[in-house]
């Protein structure tokens, strides 16, 4: 019988695909009698394997990805005996994957179900010993705390790093890395919030670091830390850093937090820009306390305004994101807010796009059960609900900018929505 497992990834923002490597690399760690074979999808559709698998592992990370895993899984579910799609937004919609054909949904990082992956490639287990599948219960918990053990991600496995649009940026080639996933925060309209609410599992720093030394083989000195929420752990970052440049020499990092996190870990953040910290990315949302309540971002216009005057002064450049367009934002306020870009210092490293990014209410969306929700008008599509704003020039004004903003090309706050 075959033992063999095919990794696919479908959409991980144009970075080499992270998830997908790590499953994999978890795989052949537990089982190196098991074949582990992987396939980029969305940037390499002609590069599919031939051949038959007894397993097949779907990565479902972000919204972007989900029209493609649903496209790519009949072509899976021919290739292989069992198929196992992961990832959050696999959880949001299992029932839809379950529909098209896929075996299971699993509700857990697939690192940590690695024995229990590969005794299902040896034909020794059945998917059904995995959590997750059709279990609603799965969805109200969230996904399991803890730290993972796992060998560092299989990206030999994955077409050159060099080929990755989003591994290249001003700094040159960049190392995207990851030590954590999950985030403690509640912000109602996340889509980490929706998979994890509230947990995390940390990965295992040996293996982070001895990724970041293969990256470092290839020339990288930049890493982007893809995590949610860089401090997630207060100590695991700066300790990571302090090891690499131990390790490797000087390198520069970027990465995303919450900006309350930018005043309220000052010694992390003075002890990161002297290991290399460059650019910061936080999601700000909108400078209105009406609004961050609602996001639940637990921030007011005041704090956000302090934080970023905190971040200039370290030296650190500060990349925000915002959802300008809201059910609840007013139209005048949407004319004011260029000019607090301005005042804030913001307008230089704001993306054009973030100026016209609309509220996504993907299912599973939690603000989906808020009550602010009540009055606000859907139209149900396959993975998502339309909106519409009450004033019309709202929605006007989001038409004008999105035709001036199309073409440059998307923004985000972290690769996890
Ligand atoms: S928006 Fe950021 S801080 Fe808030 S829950 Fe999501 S990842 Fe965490």
């Amino acid at each position: 019988m075959a033992r063999s497992v095919l990794v696919v990834s479908t959409f991980e923002a144009g970075f080499q695909p992270l998830a997908s490597a790590c499953a994999a690399g978890g795989l052949l760690a537990a089982a190196p009698d098991v074949e582990v074979s992987a396939w980029d999808s969305h940037l390499f559709p002609d590069d599919r394997p031939d051949g038959h698998f007894s397993l097949c592992l779907l990565a479902c990370q972000q919204y972007e990805g989900l029209q493609r895993s649903m496209d790519v899984l009949p072509t899976l579910v021919r290739m292989a005996d069992a198929v196992v799609v992961f990832g959050q937004y696999a959880q949001f919609n299992a029932q839809a994957f379950l529909n098209e054909g896929a075996d299971w949904v699993l509700f857990d990082e697939p690192e940590r179900c690695a024995t229990q992956l590969a005794a299902i490639a040896r034909g020794d287990n059945d998917v059904a010993g995995l959590p997750g599948g059709p279990a609603t219960d799965c969805r109200k918990k969230g996904l399991p705390s803890g730290r993972l053990r796992h060998s560092p991600p299989a990206r030999n496995l994955f077409p050159d790093i060099v080929l990755y649009p989003s591994n290249t940026g001003p700094e040159g080639l960049m190392g995207n890395i990851e030590l954590s996933r999950g985030c403690h925060s509640h912000c109602t309209y996340c889509s980490v919030f929706g998979a994890y609410n509230g947990s995390i599992s940390l990965m295992d720093g040996d293996s982070v670091f001895n990724d970041v030394l293969y990256l470092a083989d290839l020339g990288i000195r930049h890493f982007v830390f893809v995590d949610a929420e860089f401090f997630s752990s207060r100590r695991a970052g700066v300790q990571m850093l302090e090891r690499i440049v131990r390790a490797v020499g000087p390198v520069t990092f970027e990465m995303t937090t919450r900006v309350d996190h930018v005043l309220g870990y000052p010694e992390q953040m003075r002890r990161l820009t002297e290991l290399g910290l460059t650019r910061v990315t936080t999601a700000l949302e909108f400078p209105s306390d009406r609004i961050l309540r609602i996001l639940n971002k637990g921030v007011t216009v005041v704090d956000v305004e302090a934080r970023i005057k905190a971040s200039h002064n370290l030296g650190v450049q500060l990349v925000p994101t915002f959802i300008p367009f809201t059910p609840w934002v007013e139209y005048d306020e949407l004319l004011r807010f260029e000019d607090w870009l301005v005042a804030t210092g913001l307008a230089s490293t704001t993306h054009p796009t973030s100026l016209q990014t609309k509220l996504l209410l993907f299912k599973g969306s939690p603000l989906l059960k808020s009550p602010h929700m009540a009055d606000v008008p859907l139209a149900e599509k396959r993975f998502s609900y339309d909106w519409h704003h009450a004033d019309e020039r709202v929605e006007n004004l989001w038409q004008d900018r999105r035709d001036q903003a199309e073409m440059v090309g998307a923004v985000r706050c972290c690769v996890k929505c």
